[in-house]
């Protein structure tokens, strides 16, 4: 259940709430906000919750006790209604403005990387995406340069003021992907590894998860819960396409995941248009289209030479694009409200 303080809640009020949901045996997650505190409240015992519902609801500090059925606790919109804001080392992901993350699939070389990263930057990315560990569906392909890729990632994002975006997909890689990235990517592939989950909430560090390929928006949250519960608030959600029965485009991209996802959740909602789609010629309309539907953020594959790209070439944009789309987006942006 979730407990809405009343505005004027003291401080001595607040914690008298907190002790008695600790006496009954629940965890306490609270959120001091500005305006008022919420405090979430999980765990065992659901035959008494109606009863300890009254009891807290009939408290002149307490303006409304919600009981959450829902699967999902810490990812509900009721927890937190105002929306997420993560702070990623001074950029923000969440709230009006939307965040801008581009560069390549993969980390091929240090000139192809710079070459992207700085043609990202100058169209107004703030945050550098790249492979390092590329989780790839045939052991023959390429499985990312590791280690030195990662080194690459960060000494180009340290030059040009931009942060870290790259997936980790084994939780023995966590503490050094950690070291050289400012958000922890959470490929399709492993939005249900329920192990490398827990230990992402056991850190502060932003994580992306990312709706796994068929994968209902109720598992997508219930995958966040795991990281959240875990005490990791930083969560973000990433829609790049479901597989369905269509075989023109890669994935189908489900723009409607994003209003559905505002709905339910306070988590910043990313849109991958690349992997969503698979086709260049695609990626622009539909970026378009994740701006005017509210996404708080857009993942981007921008190449130099997309002809010579050793991944994802055919979804990946040359920099002119990139740095056009740009422009065109900033115009939608203004008529829903938001800034680029
Ligand atoms: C990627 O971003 O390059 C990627 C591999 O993503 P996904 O996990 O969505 O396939
Ligand atoms: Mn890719």
């Amino acid at each position: 259940m979730i407990v809405v303080m009343a505005a004027h809640a003291t401080e001595i009020e607040i914690k008298d709430v907190e002790q008695r949901i600790v006496d009954w045996g629940y965890g306490v997650h609270p959120i001091y906000g500005t305006e008022r505190t919420v405090i979430g409240a999980v765990g065992v015992p659901e035959a008494d919750k109606a009863r300890y519902m009254e009891s807290l609801e009939s408290l002149p500090y307490v303006e409304q006790v919600i009981g959450i059925l829902r699967p999902y606790k810490f990812a509900s919109r009721e927890y937190h209604p105002e929306g997420t804001v993560i702070d990623v080392k001074g950029v923000k992901v969440g709230g009006n403005h939307i965040a801008l993350m581009a560069g390549p699939c993969t980390v091929e070389t240090y000139e192809q990387t710079w070459e992207s990263a700085v043609a990202c930057k100058a169209a107004g990315a703030t945050i550098l995406r790249g492979g390092a560990y590329k989780p790839s569906t045939s052991p023959y392909s390429f499985q990312g340069h590791g280690v030195e890729a990662l080194k690459i990632l960060k000494d180009i994002a340290d030059k040009l003021d931009m942060r870290v975006i790259t997936e980790v997909m084994d939780l023995r890689n966590i503490e050094l992907v950690s070291q050289y990235a400012d958000i922890l990517q959470i490929g399709t592939r492993n939005m249900q590894n329920y192990d490398l989950l827990r230990e992402l909430g056991k850190i502060q560090t932003p994580v992306m998860i990312k709706r796994g390929m068929s994968a209902k928006i109720e598992e997508w949250l219930q995958a966040a819960e795991y990281v959240l519960l875990g005490g990791n608030r930083n969560v973000m959600l990433c829609e790049r396409g479901i597989r369905t029965f269509e075989s023109y485009t890669r994935n189908t991209l489900d723009l409607s995941a994003v209003p559905a996802i505002k709905e339910l959740s306070h988590l910043p909602i990313v849109v991958d248009p690349s992997q969503g789609t698979g086709k260049r010629s695609l990626v622009i309309a539909m970026t378009k289209a994740a701006v005017a539907v509210g996404a708080d953020g857009l993942l981007i594959e921008v190449h130099p030479h997309p002809d010579q790209a050793l991944k994802d070439g055919a979804q990946s944009l040359t920099c002119e694009h990139f740095g056009q789309l740009v422009e065109e987006l900033k115009p939608i942006a203004t008529a829903v409200g938001r800034s680029i």
